[in-house]
């Protein structure tokens, strides 16, 4: 390309990052997966630790001129242990994905078998879905939530467990709003001679300050995403008892990835030391207050949430009995058109195509992260439900979107 060129298509990057920060700003962002890293973090993740190839754990790298990239990492290491009290953690996974499918070849065989919760009811597609790799190298089997409560029906998994019999049993969903038994499920797992995997992407902040209960110690391996409900940046997380330490290290690297990425395990240390501080526990009670608030606001308004309100970020809603025609695919295009991004999500039982889908999914992470509080979900509330109510009205949802700026401003 000639230098002009190159200077417009740079410019071109620089305008869509723009306009992203306008969305961010202007929109509630409600999507539970995501939320508002610190300065710090970013800092860490766009600093010059990018042009390092680090090869290796600290203390055993391929390259020299290790020390410093070693102290970014053992930072990392040290303050996750501080904040889980793992035996174990690796900070390496570029993704929580990754970070499910080092536990599987550090403990399975291929064929071996996988006892998973149902994609339908908040299952995630690393836990032995067709479209994924772990479908293919594993036999999958699912249990499934109870179709009325909403809820884990623990006696109907120890059953299934029972005609199952798994190699290991993954815990840990992407909307799930209830509090989990780690407990029992390490007890169902013991009984059929299984590994337990927690999988804490969604609950791994909320685990941090002690706002919801701990599977690290229980299970034999837990893991994570890094930018969920812990702001941390991009990224995943490993942790596990002492002894299969060296066999999930190993199966990460060299078995899966190759160079750690050193700016996203900055960020996470920047993160994880943020996580230690009492303002964070602030944030975390923020949140979920926002979410029981959100909850309360939307039965309040006719909206049937799932199981009836939320222990976490996750407002899961069924729009059967309030919007009946309105699949959670067009819910969610009325919403993003209102400047509401949440996405559609399939709810226990639900007869629809996980394509439509009967529901939409909410989380207040990213919200609270912004200092929205309790008192501002009433209106948080009564926006959606307009947006809803107003699907397929252009200049209905035009108004609703000119309001939320007001409100975001
Ligand atoms: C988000 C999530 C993951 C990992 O997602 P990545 O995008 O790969 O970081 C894993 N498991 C569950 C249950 C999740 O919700």
């Amino acid at each position: 390309m000639q230098h002009e060129q190159v200077e417009t298509a740079a410019r071109a990057v620089a305008e869509a990052i723009e306009s992203e920060a306008r969305l961010q700003e202007e929109s509630l962002m409600m999507i539970a997966s995501e939320n508002v890293a610190s300065p710090a973090v970013r800092e860490a993740q766009g600093s010059i630790l990018t042009n390092r190839n680090a090869l290796g754990y600290p203390d055993s790298r391929l390259y020299p001129g290790s020390e410093n990239i070693d102290d970014v990492e053992s930072l990392a290491i040290a303050y996750a242990e501080e904040l889980w009290g793992a035996e174990h953690v690796n900070v390496q996974p570029h993704s929580g994905s990754l970070a499910n499918l080092a536990v599987y070849l550090a403990a399975l065989d291929p064929g071996d078998t996988i006892l998973t919760l149902h994609p339908r009811d908040g299952g995630h597609i690393t836990h032995g879905a067709d479209l994924h790799v772990s479908g293919d190298l594993y036999e999958t089997a699912h249990y499934e939530l109870d179709p009325a409560s909403g809820r884990l029906d623990y006696d109907a998994i120890a059953r299934r467990a029972d005609d199952v019999d798994p190699d290991m049993i993954v815990s840990g969903y992407s909307s799930y709003p209830r509090t989990i038994d780690w407990e029992r499920f390490q007890e169902i797992a013991e009984t059929v001679d299984a590994y337990h995997l927690a999988d804490i992407a969604h609950v791994s902040g909320l685990i941090a300050t002690g706002a919801f209960p701990s599977p690290v110690g229980v299970a034999e391996f837990c893991t994570g995403s890094t930018y969920k409900t812990i702001k941390t940046g991009r990224g995943g997380i490993i942790m596990c008892d002492e002894e299969y330490a060296e066999a999930v290290d190993e199966a990460l690297f060299p078995g899966l990835q190759g160079g750690a990425a050193m700016p996203n395990i900055a960020g996470k240390a920047a993160g994880f030391a943020e996580a230690l501080d009492d303002d964070f526990d602030e944030y975390v009670d923020r949140t979920i207050g926002d979410a029981r608030a959100l909850a309360d606001a939307l039965s309040d308004r006719g909206i049937d949430v799932v199981t009836d309100g939320t222990d976490t970020h996750i407002v899961l809603v069924d729009l059967r009995d309030s919007h009946g025609d309105l699949p959670g695919s067009e819910a969610e295009t009325a919403l993003e058109a209102a400047g509401i991004i949440a996405n559609k999500a399939s709810v226990p039982g639900d007869p629809r195509y996980p394509s439509d889908a009967s529901g939409v999914r909410f989380g207040t992470t990213s919200l609270a992260a912004r200092g929205f509080d309790e008192t501002a979900m009433n209106a948080v509330a009564d926006l959606i439900v307009r947006a809803l109510d107003g699907a397929g009205d252009e200049q209905a949802l035009e108004e609703l979107s000119a309001e939320v700026k007001r409100l975001c401003a």
